[in-house]
């Protein structure tokens, strides 16, 4: 089953709306004729509107960094999906650590906010991972079995086509700590595992599923020489064209 790789640049809460679409223009500049794999960027979202523009014509979809799950209504502080869709984004990034941890997210809200989503045909990338502290107790899998099959319920096969999966660490991101290659394939293939017993084998295996967490130009080429590895989600070397051009172009 070949899927196409895809390179996710999150920006989390930096740039003004013209520097995200200079950065954007010059991203997409670097991915002149690219066919073999997909890219995303995911902007603050007063620039939305602004990358939208500046990637006109080219293979970048653009995501919000979260989402409300009804079309408009009294949700103070809330994007609606019609909303991100109404200025140019295909994709959404949901349930980041960030928004779990800092913003006490759990996984009822981030299934709501998922299948709103899906709803209204945008992509999710749900971000999965574990801590620190569950890494070394050993519970990985059981914290990313749990998250996955609350994230996903109610989820339909026919939806479940469209779906990224995001495995970032919590100890990986934005601390230059990267998991090894080993361990990154060593999660991805036991999350292929669940999304089979989640969903059917042949949808599991169509589904990517991208490591986040201290990607960089120097580690992105071992990182997907593994065969469950389809794609990376980039925080800090996604915000500067050169090392995003450089990750976007792994070999
Ligand atoms: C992220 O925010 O999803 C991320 C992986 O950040 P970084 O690449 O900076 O670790």
């Amino acid at each position: 089953m070949s899927r196409k790789p895809l390179i996710a640049g999150n920006w989390k809460m930096n740039l003004t709306v013209a520097e995200a679409a200079a950065l954007a223009a010059s991203i997409a500049e670097g991915c002149r004729n690219l066919t073999d794999r997909e890219v995303m960027l995911a902007p603050p979202y007063t620039a939305l509107a602004a990358v939208t523009a500046a990637v006109k014509g080219s293979v970048i979809q653009i995501a919000g960094q979260n989402v409300g799950w009804e079309k408009e209504g009294a949700y103070t502080g809330e994007i609606s999906p019609v909303m991100l869709r109404d200025v140019g984004a295909t994709m959404v990034i949901l349930g980041h650590s960030e928004r779990r941890y800092i913003f006490a997210e759990d996984d009822e809200l981030i299934n709501r906010r998922l299948v709103g989503a899906l709803n209204f045909a945008l992509t999710p990338v749900l971000c999965i991972g574990e801590t620190l502290d569950e890494r070394e107790e050993g519970s990985t899998f059981k914290v990313l079995e749990r998250q996955l099959r609350r994230d996903l319920e109610d989820v339909r096969p026919g939806q479940a086509e469209r779906l990224v999966i995001a495995y970032e660490p919590v100890w990986a991101i934005g601390t230059g700590k990267t998991a090894t290659r080993e361990q990154a394939q060593e999660v991805h293939y036991f999350i292929r595992g669940v999304l089979t017993e989640v969903f059917e084998k042949k949808l599991a295996q169509s589904i990517r599923i991208l490591y986040g967490g201290s990607v960089k130009p120097e580690n992105i080429d071992s990182l997907m020489a593994e065969p469950d590895i389809d794609g990376a989600l980039v925080g800090g070397a996604a915000l500067k064209s050169e090392s995003f051009n450089r990750i976007i172009h792994f070999s």
